[in-house]
């Protein structure tokens, strides 16, 4: 075993001794970005040189929902895929969906759906060489699991135990339930905190908006770092007050959630470089893109 190799086996044998509380039943939710950095730095090569994100649908909603006690003020909803860009190739965080599975979220009200920017996510989940999500609802994996080409994505996408667990036997919707044939199709994993998935990319076990629900570190090789949390806040202003949803149909683990938003909150101040980001966001999205931080298209 190479000296490189063997330090990367010692440091997860040591992450994995060190914490074995978090997401195994005892102790509040807890992450460690030192930790998280050092994951990151696990898989050899470049790190990735770019993030892109691409809106395919909104979603209507007053902002009560999304922040607790924030007033109930009309508000857009992205429905949005990450791309993350390697000099040799790309890495899908999300992947959309289809128009079927948009209509479910609507619930009967007609809401804004993009089909060019939908084709855009799905070309870039046939040229990705691995997709990953950031948790099992269908706005984040009808793309693939729902796809006509749901067989041919299936073996280069990588889902937790926990995520596909929920789509065998809970699914969000009847579209993305998961059938026994298609799941063995799936990289499927398993760990109990830090996962590192590329260089500079890190999984970050975090339940609670959903179980199998996990947030995504991102080092650029500039250095730049992200945090893609996807919906453990659905606004910003859910990290900038500590402050979960307040939507009636979705069940979250509230004591994990708020651990995790007081952590991200925390971060937002220690670490002030570092770009949190929230999926469902709009405001966000465009000031993100607006000031190049985030490339509004794929590619
Ligand atoms: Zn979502």
């Amino acid at each position: 075993m190479n000296a490189l190799l063997s330090m990367a086996v010692a440091s997860v044998l040591l992450v994995a001794s060190m914490k074995t509380t978090a997401q195994t039943g005892s102790g509040e939710w807890h992450a460690s970005l030192a930790d998280v950095r050092a994951t990151a730095a696990l898989i050899p090569g470049r790190r990735p040189l770019r993030i892109n994100v691409v809106k395919f649908a909104e979603s209507r909603r007053t902002k009560n929902f999304s922040v607790s006690g924030a007033p109930a003020d009309p508000s857009v909803q992205a429905r949005t895929a990450f791309q993350v860009v390697f000099a040799d190739g790309q890495v899908m965080v999300d992947t959309g969906m289809d128009e079927q599975v948009h209509r479910f979220f609507g619930r009967g009200v007609e809401e804004p759906y993009d089909r060019d920017n939908a084709a855009q996510v799905e070309r870039a989940l046939t040229s990705a060489r691995l997709i990953v999500v950031t948790h099992e609802h269908g706005d984040h994996v009808a793309g693939v699991v729902h796809s006509p080409r749901a067989a041919a994505l299936a073996p280069k996408t990588m889902l937790t135990r926990s995520q596909l667990q929920t789509l065998i036997a809970s699914p969000q919707m009847p579209e993305i339930k998961m059938t026994d044939e298609l799941a063995a199709r799936f990289i499927v994993m398993d760990y109990d905190r830090y996962f590192p998935a590329a260089s500079g990319m890190v999984l970050i076990k975090a339940p609670g908006h959903t179980p199998g629900s996990q947030m995504v570190y991102v080092a650029l090789d500039s250095g730049r770092e992200y945090l893609l949390i996807g919906d453990v806040a659905w606004h910003m202003d859910g990290v900038r007050l500590v402050k979960t949803k307040n939507a009636p149909w979705i069940t979250e683990d509230q004591t994990a959630l708020t651990a995790q938003l007081t952590w991200l909150n925390q971060l937002s101040r220690s670490d002030p470089r570092l770009v949190i980001v929230a999926s469902h966001d709009d405001e966000q999205r465009l000031e993100l893109v607006r000031t190049g931080m985030l490339g509004g298209r794929f590619e």
